[in-house]
C-alpha cells in the first residue's frame, strides 16, 4: 500500500473507532452555519434597533425596532445550539463571541453615553451564565452517555469491540470503502481449556489473545486497516479494509493466525491455540454487510466441518446449505428431545372410495410454529442417523392411533409407516417395534411398513432376512415409490411384499401420453402377476382416477380424495 493510502486509511480507521465508542459527531458544516446565522441575527438586531422605519405586516405598519426581540432570540438560539451540539468547542467559541462584544458595549455606554446598550450588556451577561450552566450540565450528561455507549459496544472481558460495534462499523465502512473482508474466527477446542484448566484460565487466554490481536491492528503491522472484535465466547470477527490484492488479504489473515498459534504461557502453563477461519468479501460476495457476516460464518462452519485449522476458507454459496442443514439438524434434535415430532395421516381408498387405511407421515414445526417440510428434514435426519428415532416415534404414534381406532370398534383398517432403509437393517429395529406392538396390544396385521427398493442394492441378503422377520410378525410390507431409483424385477419377485406403491411422478404424467398411460398400466399388471395389490400415490384429479380404474389399480392415495390430516381429523373418517 502506498504512503498516502496508508495515511488516509489510518485516519479513517481512527475515526471509525472513535465513532463506535463515542457516537458520530454532529457535522462540521452546521457549526459554521450556526456562527454565520448568529452574526446575521446580531447585525439585524443592531440595525433594527437604530432604525425608525416601518414595514407592512398584514397591511399594518410595524416599526422595524419591534423585530429586535425576534432577531436577538435567533442569535441566542444559535449560541445554545453551538454549546449543546459541539460541547467544548461550541462553548468556548460562543464564549469568545459573546466576550468580544463586552468592550464595545461598555465603550458605548460609558464613553459615548448611549444608555440603550445597557439591556444588550445584561442580555450578554445572562446568555453567558445560561450557556455555562448548559455546558456544565450537558458535559456531565454526555460523559454518562458515552460511558453507557462504550459499555454497549465493548466486550467486557477483552475490551474489544463487540457485535453491536461491528454492525455499526460495517454499516459505516460499506458506504465509502471499495473492498472489505469479514473473517469469522472460532477457536478450536477452547471448551477443553475451560473444562480442564478452569474458566479463569480460559478468560486469561482470551484476554491475551485479544491483546495480541489488538496490537497487530493498532500498529498497522499488516499494512491493511483491521478491526478485531469479540462476538461471543470463543468467536471473533476480523474486519479487513484498505487492501489491494488477494495476497495482501492472505498476508493479513496469516499474521492474525500466526499470532494466535504462537505459544501462550499463562500461570506457568503453555497453551497452543488453533482456530477455524472463514471469510467473505464485500462487494464480491454480497453488498449487504449483515449477510457478509452470515457468509463468513458459513465459511467458518465449513472449515469446522472439515476440521481445517490450516487455512482460511473463502465463502462459497454451497456453504450455506451446510449451515442450513446444521440448523435443521439442531431443530430435529430439539423436536426429538422435547417429544414434539408428530404425525399426520393420509387416507388411502379403494376405487369405490371405501377407506383402506392411512399412511402415517412425520411432521415437525419450527420454533415459530411453521411446518418444516419432510422433504427438507427427512434427508437430513437420514444423513445424521436421527431418522431411526423419528421412525420409532411415528411408529409409536401410529400404533397408539390404531389402538384408539380399534377401541371404537372392529375394522380392517391398515396403518402404514415409513421406515428408513438404514433403520430397518439395524439389529434393534425388530426388537423395538415388537415391544411397541406388544405394549399396546394391537394386532400386527393392521400395520404396514413402507420400504423403498434401494434397500436391496446395499445388502440384499440382510434386507430380505429383516423383511421376512417383519412379515413373520404379521406386519404387511409395502414397496414405496415404485419406479424411481433402482427398480429390478428380480428383486420384486423375491421380496415378500404385499403392496406396490406407484410413485407420484408416474401418476403426474400418466394422462399426458399414451406411452405414459401404458407404463402405469404395465406396472399395475406386473404387480398383479406378482400377487401384489397396487396403490397409486399422488393422485390429484378425477381424470387420473378414471384412468387408474380402467387399468384395475386397487387403491388410491392422493390429494384428490384426501390430504394428510391431523389424527383427530383422520379419526372422523372412520365410521
Ligand atoms: P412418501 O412415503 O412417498 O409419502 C407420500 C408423500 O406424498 C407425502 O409427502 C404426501 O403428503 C405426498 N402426497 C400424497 N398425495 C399427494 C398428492 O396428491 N399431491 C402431492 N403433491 N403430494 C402428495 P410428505 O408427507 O411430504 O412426505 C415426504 C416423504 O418423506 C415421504 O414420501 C417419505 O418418504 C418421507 N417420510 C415421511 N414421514 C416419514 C417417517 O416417519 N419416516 C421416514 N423414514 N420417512 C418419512
Ligand atoms: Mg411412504
Ligand atoms: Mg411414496
Amino acid at each position: 500500500m502506498d504512503k498516502d493510502k496508508l495515511k488516509s486509511g489510518r485516519k479513517k480507521r481512527d475515526l471509525a473507532l472513535k465513532n463506535i465508542s463515542y457516537g458520530q459527531d454532529t457535522p462540521k458544516g452546521f457549526f459554521v452555519l450556526f456562527i454565520a446565522l448568529y452574526f446575521i441575527a446580531s447585525f439585524l438586531v443592531v440595525n433594527a434597533s437604530r432604525s425608525s422605519g416601518t414595514i407592512a405586516v398584514f397591511g399594518l405598519p410595524v416599526p422595524l425596532s419591534a423585530f429586535v426581540g425576534i432577531f436577538s432570540s435567533i442569535a441566542n438560539i444559535c449560541i445554545i445550539f453551538l454549546v449543546v451540539l459541539y460541547s467544548k468547542v461550541g462553548y468556548f467559541t460562543s464564549l469568545g463571541i459573546l466576550a468580544t462584544q463586552f468592550p464595545m458595549l461598555i465603550i458605548t455606554i460609558v464613553k459615548i453615553g448611549n444608555l440603550t446598550s445597557i439591556p444588550g450588556l445584561f442580555g450578554n451577561l445572562v446568555t453567558i451564565i445560561a450557556i455555562t450552566i448548559i455546558f456544565v450540565k450537558n458535559n456531565s450528561i454526555n460523559k454518562y452517555q458515552q460511558s453507557i455507549r462504550r459499555q454497549a459496544v465493548t466486550d467486557n472481558l477483552t475490551g474489544l469491540p463487540n457485535r453491536f460495534a461491528i454492525d455499526e462499523l460495517l454499516s459505516n465502512l460499506v458506504k465509502d470503502t471499495d473492498k472489505i473482508t469479514v473473517v469469522s474466527i472460532n477457536l478450536h477446542n477452547f471448551k477443553s481449556i475451560n473444562e480442564t484448566m478452569g474458566r479463569n484460565a480460559g478468560d486469561k487466554v482470551l484476554i491475551e489473545l485479544a491483546t495480541r490481536w489488538r496490537k497487530i491492528a493498532d500498529t498497522w503491522a499488516t499494512m491493511t486497516s483491521d478491526y478485531i472484535a469479540r462476538i461471543a465466547g470463543d468467536e471473533f470477527l476480523l474486519i479487513i479494509a484498505e487492501y489491494d490484492s488477494q495476497s495482501e488479504l492472505d498476508n493479513t489473515i496469516a499474521m492474525y493466525k500466526s499470532e494466535l498459534e504462537r505459544k501462550m504461557t499463562i500461570d506457568d502453563c503453555d497453551y497452543y491455540l488453533t482456530a477455524y477461519f472463514g471469510y467473505s468479501e464485500f462487494p464480491k460476495d454480497t453488498e449487504d454487510y449483515k449477510v457478509m457476516i452470515a457468509y463468513a460464518d458459513a465459511a467458518m462452519q465449513e472449515a469446522k466441518r472439515k476440521d481445517n485449522t490450516n487455512s482460511a476458507v473463502r465463502f462459497l454459496p454451497e456453504h450455506l446449505d451446510v449451515k442450513k442443514n446444521k440448523e435443521i439438524e439442531d431443530k430435529i434434535r430439539t423436536a426429538l428431545d422435547t417429544n414434539t415430532v408428530f404425525f399426520y395421516l393420509q387416507p388411502q381408498y379403494d376405487m369405490d372410495k371405501s377407506l383402506r387405511g392411512f399412511e402415517a407421515l412425520a411432521r415437525m414445526r419450527d420454533s415459530d410454529g411453521a411446518f418444516i417440510s419432510p422433504a427438507e428434514f427427512i434427508p437430513i435426519a437420514e444423513n445424521t442417523g436421527l431418522i431411526d428415532k423419528i421412525d420409532l416415534r411415528v411408529f409409536t404414534l401410529a400404533v397408539e392411533f390404531l389402538e384408539k381406532l380399534l377401541e371404537k370398534g372392529d375394522n380392517d383398517l391398515v396403518i402404514s409407516v415409513n421406515v428408513s432403509v438404514r433403520h430397518l437393517m439395524k439389529n434393534d429395529f425388530l426388537k423395538d417395534i415388537k415391544s411397541i406392538i406388544e405394549s399396546h396390544n394391537v394386532p400386527a396385521d393392521h400395520l404396514e411398513i413402507e420400504i423403498t427398493e434401494s434397500i436391496m442394492i446395499d445388502s440384499a441378503e440382510k434386507a430380505l432376512q429383516c423383511i421376512q422377520e417383519i412379515k413373520d410378525m404379521g406386519i404387511k410390507i409395502a414397496i414405496d415409490d415404485f419406479g424411481t431409483g433402482y427398480s429390478s424385477l428380480s428383486y420384486l419377485n423375491i421380496l415378500p411384499a404385499d403392496i406396490l406403491k406407484i410413485d407420484k411422478s408416474f401418476i403426474d404424467v400418466m394422462n399426458d401420453s399414451e406411452s405414459s398411460k401404458q407404463y402405469v398400466s404395465t406396472i399395475i399388471s406386473i404387480g398383479h402377476i406378482l400377487n401384489l395389490k397396487v396403490i397409486s400415490e399422488g393422485v390429484e384429479s378425477p381424470d387420473q382416477i378414471e384412468t387408474l380404474k380402467t387399468n384395475n389399480c386397487d387403491f388410491i392415495q392422493g390429494f384428490v380424495w384426501g390430504r394428510p390430516l391431523p389424527p383427530d381429523e383422520a379419526e372422523k373418517l372412520v365410521v
